[in-house]
């Protein structure tokens, strides 16, 4: 038998499409070194991902099972970790409810997440549902009792929220949750390939864990380089160049070499592509191979978000059955 862990971790996604080098890098990573250390919870947050895709419900069962593959290709093990979907805990949206009472409107509007997310998405004006999702986060985050979370660094705001939340519902009703912390890793942004923004699902700019060496391939070597350098021997600007940042994020041996032949003017833009290409295939191989088996067979999937969801659920009683005594709003138990 393995130790008991002692410490939770909550963390996950909305499944709104595939999973990228972005949440690999920004979050993933972490959940599958630390899943040994600590009891681990995976939210496909389906809920949130209505959010802002409320017009296309039918894109979820598909999405939902996407990024459990995901998850399991990346090296998520389902026997140390509960991966979960969101909707099939109904005590998350309960609890959500019982959290908005203590959060003010004005908290919410000033979130910066919420703030770009919303001018990203274009809404003049923002849903009851958009803009208290960082309220309904702190129930997936608190439902399990997690103590951190390990994310990108978008989501900064939204720990604090939760943070904040927590606070007061223990000083107010009595110590039920513990004080997350968010985890934030050492790539908590990485760039999308048009090197301006954030690699994004909802910005055409990167590279998915599912993508084929070949579409690897392409996608490197469109990528913007430093536009400084016109000819192979101009000399170039690492720190400015997304092909650079991506061989520090997956080719760390030999970055410092390929900085250094890069400002001298001595590896040609195609040469640096070529080798991050190489690279990151060889990064994504064994991934291909663990997502092989669960596309053959998909009904492994489902029994493994079955099988967490339950164990999500009991989960979520527990903690909803301490939440009502210490509201006392558990009017006929005794
Ligand atoms: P969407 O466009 O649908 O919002 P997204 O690509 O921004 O998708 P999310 O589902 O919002 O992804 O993010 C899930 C997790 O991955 C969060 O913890 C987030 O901070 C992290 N993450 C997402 N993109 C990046 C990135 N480019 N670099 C580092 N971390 C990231
Ligand atoms: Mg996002």
């Amino acid at each position: 038998m393995s130790k008991k862990k002692e410490k939770r971790i909550l963390t996950g996604d909305r499944p709104t499409g595939k999973l990228h080098l972005g949440h690999y890098v920004g979050s993933l990573q972490n959940r599958v070194e630390l899943q040994d250390e600590y009891d681990t919870f995976l939210i496909i947050a389906d809920v949130q991902a209505l959010t802002t895709n409320f017009d296309r419900p039918e894109k979820l069962s598909e999405d939902v099972r996407q990024v459990a593959r995901d998850y399991l290709a990346a090296g998520i093990d389902p026997e140390k970790t509960t991966i979960f979907v969101q909707s099939l805990v109904p005590e998350i949206a309960e609890l959500t409810i019982f959290y908005s009472m203590i959060v003010t409107v004005n908290q919410l509007r000033h979130n910066p997440t919420i703030k770009s997310e919303a001018e990203q998405y274009g809404y003049k004006e923002m849903s009851y549902g958009f803009l208290g999702y960082p309220v309904s986060q702190a129930a997936d985050i608190t439902f399990c009792r997690a103590n951190l979370v390990p994310v990108g660094e978008d989501q900064i705001p939204h720990i604090e929220q939760t943070r904040k939340i927590v606070r007061k519902f223990n000083n107010m009703y009595g110590e039920v949750f513990p004080e997350p912390e968010a985890l934030i890793s050492d790539f908590p942004r990485l760039m999308g390939l048009d090197g301006k923004n954030k690699m994004s699902k909802s910005l055409n700019n990167a590279i998915y864990l599912s993508d084929s060496k070949e579409e690897v391939q392409q996608k490197i070597m469109q990528a913007k380089t430093d536009p400084a350098r016109i000819h192979k021997d101009d000399p170039g600007h690492p720190e400015v160049c997304t092909v650079y940042h991506y061989h520090e994020a997956f080719n760390s041996e030999e970055s410092d070499e390929i900085a250094e032949k890069c400002r001298a003017g001595t590896i040609g833009c195609v040469a640096c592509k070529k080798r991050l290409a190489e690279k990151l295939n060889a990064f994504l191989d064994p991934m291909r191979e663990r997502r092989k088996k669960y596309l053959e067979n998909p009904e492994l999937v489902d029994q493994i978000l079955m099988d967490g969801t339950a164990k999500a659920r009991e989960e979520a009683q527990k903690t909803m059955e301490k939440v009502r005594e210490v509201m006392k709003i558990d009017y006929f138990s005794k």
